[in-house]
């Protein structure tokens, strides 16, 4: 069966611009496909490559769609190569309709909090909001500085309330080692990629906290690729897998490989547009093991709310997430 293939591209500014280890990203860019079936029925998908993580860049996946051209089959969708990993995403969501209400309807989110000591103004009024996840950005600012606030941080959460620590990679072996030193203890849940991913070494010292710290690590910019979820499979990584779905060629065969080993896994938005953030949050929804808090409390966080998912609540329901309507996404980016 032949579908007309259809994409449009944007360039989204953020409502402010996002901070993370590579700087300040103002915009958002990446692709809306649509493919439309012979009785008229359409599909979306979204391709959302973060320029960083080292999967195509939109320009790629932009050249392969004209180079699809209008007019394709199910054999034509299938051969889309692997090093366009988003692009696949998004055409492999573009063909699937949204899975029916799954047996547990909500899900926790995790509140994030601004980096520094800007955190600690902010625990108070989300907690009170609901949440009992919060995550904090360090290795921003001095680490001493940093450190000397996690205990006021720590002081701070609501009784029972857990403290997801995310370093994006900025600190070296020692600095790292202080820090899992320092969380002994106290109610953090988990660090998230202390060290750089893809540095000499990287691997094996990651494996080394991990083993040395009774604190769990978390992957993030270690995990890219389909390729990447294998190979630290592979490695016996007893931490957590921080999974963007919106970045993963086959996200289904991804995650079947994660439940199978039973992977303690947490599902993070890529800053997409609700587009893939549907398709994202439906493979949360359905993810057959732990369930742990959502790293989706990200909207508002468009310039154009149009594009936003939800907004950010304690919990995320299902019925929000079956009611976000690709169409109007696609028709705002006309
Ligand atoms: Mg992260």
């Amino acid at each position: 069966m032949s579908h007309l293939l259809q994409f449009r591209r944007y360039r989204l500014p953020f409502r402010a611009p996002v901070r993370t280890a590579h700087g300040w990203w103002p915009e958002r860019e990446g692709l809306i496909v649509r493919l439309e079936a012979a009785d008229g029925a359409a599909g979306y998908g979204e391709g959302a490559p973060i320029p960083w993580f080292g999967t195509e860049s939109v320009d790629e996946a932009e050249a392969a769609l004209r180079e699809l051209g209008g007019r394709v089959d199910a054999t034509r969708l299938a051969a889309v190569p692997g090093r366009l990993p988003c692009l696949k995403n998004a055409l492999a969501a573009a063909q699937v309709a949204l899975p029916g209400t799954p047996a547990h309807p909500s899900l926790g989110v995790a509140a994030l909090l601004p980096a520094g000591r800007a955190a600690l103004e902010l625990v108070g009024p989300k907690a009170e909001a609901g949440f009992r996840v919060f995550k904090w950005k360090v290795g921003v600012t001095d680490a001493a500085d940093e450190l000397a606030l996690l205990d006021d941080l720590c002081a701070a959460l609501p009784d029972g309330a857990k403290l997801r620590l995310d370093a994006n990679g900025a600190w070296d072996r020692r600095v790292a080692e202080r820090w899992l030193g320092r969380c002994v203890e106290r109610p953090v849940e988990f660090v998230e990629q202390p060290v750089a991913a893809g540095a000499r070494g990287a691997d094996d010292l990651l494996l080394g906290l991990a083993h040395d710290f009774p604190t769990p690590l978390a992957l993030d910019e270690s995990l890219v690729s389909d390729g990447d979820v294998e190979q630290w499979l592979g490695a016996g990584w007893p931490g957590v897998f921080v999974v963007k779905p919106s970045l993963l060629g086959d996200p289904v065969a991804a995650l079947a490989r994660l439940a199978a080993a039973r992977a303690a896994v947490v599902f993070s938005s890529a800053l997409e547009t609700a587009v893939g953030a549907q398709a994202a949050l439906a493979a949360a929804f359905t993810w057959p093991g732990e369930r742990r808090a959502l790293g989706f409390g990200v909207w508002p966080l468009f310039a154009d709310a149009r594009c936003d998912g939800p907004q950010a609540m304690p919990f995320l329901h299902w019925e929000d997430v079956a009611r976000i309507d690709p169409e109007a996404v696609w028709n705002a980016l006309n």
